[in-house]
């Protein structure tokens, strides 16, 4: 498994499936076709997630892929940040797709639901079994929300993808971003292969903040009144997470040092998220004017 895989993902694999015997590895989700000298006859199955939670590193995955196969080991694809609708794991011969349709599909935040898919029969009939014996049911209410979700589902993405360049953009210029971390940017690490594979972006990226503003987060995240605090993404609101993803790094060398904000961009009008930001990075700004409050702020760290 990537380190940059969904954290509870992580937590499942190390205190669920491990005690079955289960052994994971994480690896460096830049390795691509490098992921061959990690495997041997022992790996069942090598796990992606393209681009990665939180700091969207894109893997090669057909790279991955090849290598994975010629192992003898099958391939699995959390295929949530892009959706069926900007890349299609099955069509680059991913053998387990599957995404958290509580994000883009149901579009609304409210709703728990998730989906695998596969081409091949006997895996499907073997994941069903496990899905039945495990309890795993979804209620009809949830399926009429999702396929309602899906219903708009592209115009949804369309608008969220929109207004996150243009507020990218804005954040490009302002000096409390240390990075920009999102694929269709030219200088992100994965921009090349995101364009070779993917048909789009997802309106959900992040930033790392200079580290000297960390102690001041908490005021101005709490000076934003449209911007909410929130793990989940995909919805009609705009969302931010704040995280240290270099933590979970074995090699974040790319990664500049600071907090990581997650930004979910929802389906307000741009003008009135970059007003929302531009009031509450007033805070940031005078601080980084005022030598002082910085290293105030530093102490307080
Ligand atoms: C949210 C998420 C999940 C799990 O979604 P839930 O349906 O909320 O459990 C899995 N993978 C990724 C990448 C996610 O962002």
């Amino acid at each position: 498994m990537p380190e940059t895989l969904y954290g509870p993902a992580r937590d499942m694999m190390a205190r669920f499936l491990g005690p079955l015997g289960i052994h994971a590895v994480s690896y460096d989700p830049r390795l691509d076709a490098g992921i061959a000298a990690l495997l041997d006859d022992t790996t069942r199955l090598v796990w992606v997630e393209s681009p990665g939670s939180t700091t969207l590193e894109v893997q090669d995955v057909p790279a991955i892929v090849a290598a994975a196969h010629k192992a003898g080991a099958l391939v699995a694809a959390d295929n949530t940040w892009a959706s069926h609708l900007l890349f299609k794991p099955l069509d680059h011969n991913v053998d387990i797709s599957m995404q958290a349709l509580s994000k883009h599909a149901g579009g609304h935040g409210d709703l728990l639901m998730g989906s695998v898919a596969v081409r091949d029969e006997a895996l499907f009939r073997g994941l069903k079994d496990t899905a039945r014996f495990l309890g795993y049911g979804v209620s009809p209410e949830d399926c009429a929300l999702c396929e309602r979700g899906l219903m708009t589902m592209p115009v949804r993405m369309r608008h969220a993808d929109a207004t996150a360049r243009s507020i990218m953009e804005w954040l490009s210029g302002r000096t409390e971003i240390a990075q920009l971390l999102h694929p269709s940017l030219p200088d992100h690490p994965g921009h090349t292969v995101w364009k070779r594979d993917f048909a789009g972006s997802a309106g959900v990226f992040s930033f790392v903040l200079r580290p000297e503003l960390a102690a001041l987060q908490s005021k101005v995240l709490g000076r934003m009144r449209l911007f909410r605090l929130g793990a989940s993404w995909g919805g009609v609101h705009s969302l931010i997470s704040v995280s240290d993803p270099r933590r979970d790094r074995l090699a974040p060398d790319w990664l500049k040092r600071g907090p990581v904000w997650r930004l979910s961009i929802g389906l307000e009008a741009s003008d009135d998220l970059l007003a929302d930001l531009s009031q509450a990075f007033d805070l940031f700004a005078e601080a980084l004017r005022n030598g002082a409050a910085l290293a105030d702020a530093k102490a307080a760290e």
